[in-house]
């Protein structure tokens, strides 16, 4: 579906690959890491939109593998990442076993797209590897309209500190033994949805983001205000995220 150019624009960069290096890790919870990346290499990097996306590239066994992450911040040459240290496969290997001065090389962002000032109010929807979108996206502009973020983590104790604030609500679902997903949609139910011309911006598992936009849409949400990513799928390596997600 096009965009709606009143509501949002989109900006394309040079697509680049820029070598960096590890400069720290955080382990913000047990299954929860922030890593910050430098160097020359990323003199010209930039990052505008908490739903900017970058592919993060290794080698393993002589074979090239990206994946896609999300720029928490980018400031004074420093890229800050967040892993959700679920899944069984090599980026996430990568991010468990990194030391300071690992090497990994940063491709993109390809471009951004930028939400125009026309809303009254944002809903974040999403799992652990949404929390980097929803934690920036607070950081940013709730100093501007009322933000409610509602996110899937296995429990409690996986809940991160997120940005506080009058304009921010912050709705923690814990997974447990239930698929990806379940626990997002059983909480989105009995949240109240704001008034008004309200952005909604999901990222998470396939399957559960056809299901968080069928909630939606059955609550009466303008599906040109709902944006969707489907960031991973169950099953599935290397899951392509421009793939339709299933209505
Ligand atoms: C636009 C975009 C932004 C993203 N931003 C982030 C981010 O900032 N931080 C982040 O952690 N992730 C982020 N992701 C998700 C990340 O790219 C995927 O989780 C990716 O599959 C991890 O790569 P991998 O090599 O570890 O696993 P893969 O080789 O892709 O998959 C291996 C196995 O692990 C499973 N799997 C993959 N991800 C998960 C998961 N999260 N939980 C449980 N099982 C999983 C797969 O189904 C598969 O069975 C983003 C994805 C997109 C599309």
């Amino acid at each position: 579906m096009a965009q709606d150019t009143t509501k949002f624009e989109t900006v394309m960069y040079e697509l680049k690959p820029r070598p960096a290096v590890v400069k720290s890790i955080e382990d913000l919870s047990p299954k929860y890491r922030r890593i910050v990346l430098t160097g020359e290499g990323l003199s010209d990097f930039n990052s505008v939109s908490p739903s900017d996306h970058i592919k993060l590239m290794i080698e393993v066994d002589g074979e090239a593998i990206r994946r896609d992450y999300t720029p928490r911040t980018w400031a004074n040459g420093d890229l800050t990442l967040e892993f959700a240290l679920h899944a069984d496969g090599p980026l996430t290997s990568w991010a468990r076993n990194a030391e300071p001065g690992s090497t990994v090389t940063v491709l993109g962002p390809r471009g951004s797209v930028i939400v125009k000032p026309v809303f009254d109010a944002v809903v974040l929807v999403g799992d652990d590897t949404f929390l980097p979108t929803a934690g920036r996206a607070l950081s940013e502009f709730s100093d501007q309209l009322p933000m409610t973020v509602i996110v899937e983590v296995d429990s409690a104790a996986e809940e991160i500190g997120l940005p506080e604030g009058e304009n921010i609500t912050v709705i923690w679902a814990h997974r447990g033994d239930r698929l990806p997903g379940e626990a997002l949609v059983e909480a989105l139910a009995g949240v109240e949805l704001p008034e008004g011309e309200v952005l909604y911006y999901a990222g998470g598992e396939a399957t559960a983001m056809r299901d968080v936009r069928r909630a939606l849409l059955a609550r009466g949400v303008d599906r040109a205000n709902l944006k969707l990513s489907g960031h991973w799928k169950r099953g599935e390596s290397d899951f392509d995220h421009h793939a339709e997600i299933e209505e």
